[in-house]
């Protein structure tokens, strides 16, 4: 299958692209990004084929759907790394918390949340094509605090890639900077900002658009990609679990295969929700995607009120950072699958130039008929996790959003399958606070109060980390970035 890009062609890009040309070169004409030319339709038969199936099988047959130009052993390769999650049996659990409430949980991995579900085998692809091309890559992130620790994760000590990773300074948990900053790998650097995540973001767009830093790289003999999640090597691997986790509703006998079900995500930067929307578009029943918010809340006013405005907005910092997100740029992988290149190139220039947008009518309808939208407030958030808990469930801040949007969103009674993003020790300190009712706690001394209240131990990937040297230091202004990266290379 080829890939097509979501502004319309300027003339310069070629019409359509490879699936690995996609994810080298994420960047489309007119700043637009990739997407299939058509999505795959799988049909009843498939998830009748694979009530039974391991996620590894599973995912092997979405992929093949695909048709992308990756060889069957790489792709095993990459998915290899499912085994090393906790259970490499149920790399994904689906745990139960209310007769129609599930929780999948995508943190399982390495770095404890959901971007490993993607970065890891993306890491995989990644640095198997460079080397198959015989060439040299500069990856870049930016980060509200998750994507990097798995980017960095994924992509140390692998041939033929390195990796600049971009982070508000002071954005993100002790945890996340932790997991970070005492990365000692050769091929990577990671670059603290002072700013916010928007701000890191925008560096990034910037950067990947810029034909002087591409010429200064090339000179190195270095092509540039990026490990955000416009990138469509990331998405591709996020449809798997939303089929994964329906399919376990099926086994564990709480839906029968053809019911409909709600998925409930919290969401920032739109690529979990995309991956359930195409699974959606597939053939999966779904009765709505709910997508949670924190107070930085553009998703709920965008399907709510079908406009897209920032006029007056600035990025507010809460205690569920990974959603701390006023661009959300997957949103635009939607706009194009519904209305198409012309008006999606409409729409983001009005955004990229004057910060909003709005959608008529019909086209407000049309979002509304596949999802629905809440945003938690830090406080109901605390509230949910102290509830939760005292019923026998631990969830992150993350995670609590969507028990708002699952109390508000839902017209039916069904069963809804809720996103678990993040393990507990990530975002200690906020939990901590909502079981205990103590305040400003380290995170060290969180995940204590934590463990010992809920009578779980700290997993050794996270304790060991306040032992560890700090091995990256740098700490700059967004104009240095450039600067800073050209030395590292
Ligand atoms: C990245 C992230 C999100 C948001 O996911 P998107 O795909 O960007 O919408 C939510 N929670 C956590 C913990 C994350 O790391």
């Amino acid at each position: 299958m080829n890939f097509i890009e979501t502004r319309g062609n300027d003339g310069q890009y070629p019409l359509e692209v490879s699936f690995s040309s996609a994810i080298l070169s994420p960047i489309a004409s007119f700043g637009g990004i990739y997407v299939p030319e058509f999505l795959p339709e799988l049909g009843t038969e498939f998830l009748q084929k694979h009530i039974n199936s391991s996620y590894k099988t599973l995912a092997k047959d979405v992929l093949a759907a695909f048709e992308i130009d990756i060889d069957a052993d790489v792709i095993d390769d990459a998915l290899s790394l499912y085994d090393e999650f906790d259970d490499a049996t149920n790399p994904v659990p689906l745990v139960r918390v209310k007769d129609d409430l599930y929780v999948s949980e995508l943190y399982h991995g390495p770095t404890r949340a959901f971007k490993d579900m993607a970065l890891q085998p993306f890491g995989v692809v990644l640095s198997s094509l460079a080397q198959k091309r015989n060439e040299n890559y500069l990856i870049m992130a930016a980060t509200s605090g998750d994507t990097g620790p798995a980017a960095l994760e994924t992509f140390k000590n692998r041939a033929n890639v390195q990796v600049a990773c971009l982070y508000p300074d002071g954005g993100t948990s002790d945890v996340q900077r932790l997991q970070m900053v005492t990365e000692d790998a050769k091929n990577v650097k990671v670059i603290g900002i002072h700013g916010d995540f928007d701000d890191a973001q925008n560096a990034l767009k910037r950067l990947l658009g810029s034909a002087t830093f591409k010429a200064q790289l090339k000179a190195k003999n270095i092509h540039l990609s990026a490990a955000n999640s416009v990138n469509f090597g990331r998405i591709i691997f996020q449809l798997i679990y939303h089929i994964y986790s329906y399919l376990e509703l099926v086994r564990q006998n709480v839906i029968v295969s053809g019911d409909k079900v709600y998925l409930d995500v919290p969401s920032g930067n739109f690529g979990n929700a995309l991956g359930g929307y195409y699974a959606m578009k597939m053939g999966l029943p779904i009765e709505k995607i709910l997508i949670a918010s924190n107070k930085n809340n553009v998703l709920t006013q965008l399907i709510k009120q079908g406009k897209y405005d920032l006029r007056d907005m600035a990025v507010v910092s809460t205690s569920s950072p990974a959603m701390d997100i006023l661009k959300s740029s997957n949103v635009e992988r939607i706009l194009y699958d519904m209305f198409g290149a012309e008006r999606t190139k409409e729409l983001m220039s009005q955004l990229d130039n004057e910060n909003h947008y709005e959608l008529t009518a019909t086209e407000l309808s049309q979002f509304q008929s596949i999802f629905a939208a809440d945003f938690c407030e830090d406080d109901e958030g605390k509230q949910y996790i102290k509830d939760v808990f005292a019923d026998g469930y631990l969830m992150d801040p993350h995670t609590a959003t969507c028990f708002k949007a699952y109390n508000t969103c839902r017209d039916k009674s069904l069963t809804t399958i809720a996103y678990s993003t993040a393990e507990w020790t990530k975002f200690s300190p906020t939990i901590a606070n909502a079981l205990t009712g103590e305040e400003g706690a380290s995170d060290i001394d969180a995940l204590q109060a934590i463990a010992k209240k809920a009578g779980i131990s700290i997993p050794r990937v996270i304790s060991e980390l306040f032992d560890k040297e700090i091995a990256q230091k740098t700490i700059i202004d967004k104009q240095d970035i450039e600067k800073e990266i050209l030395a590292f290379l």
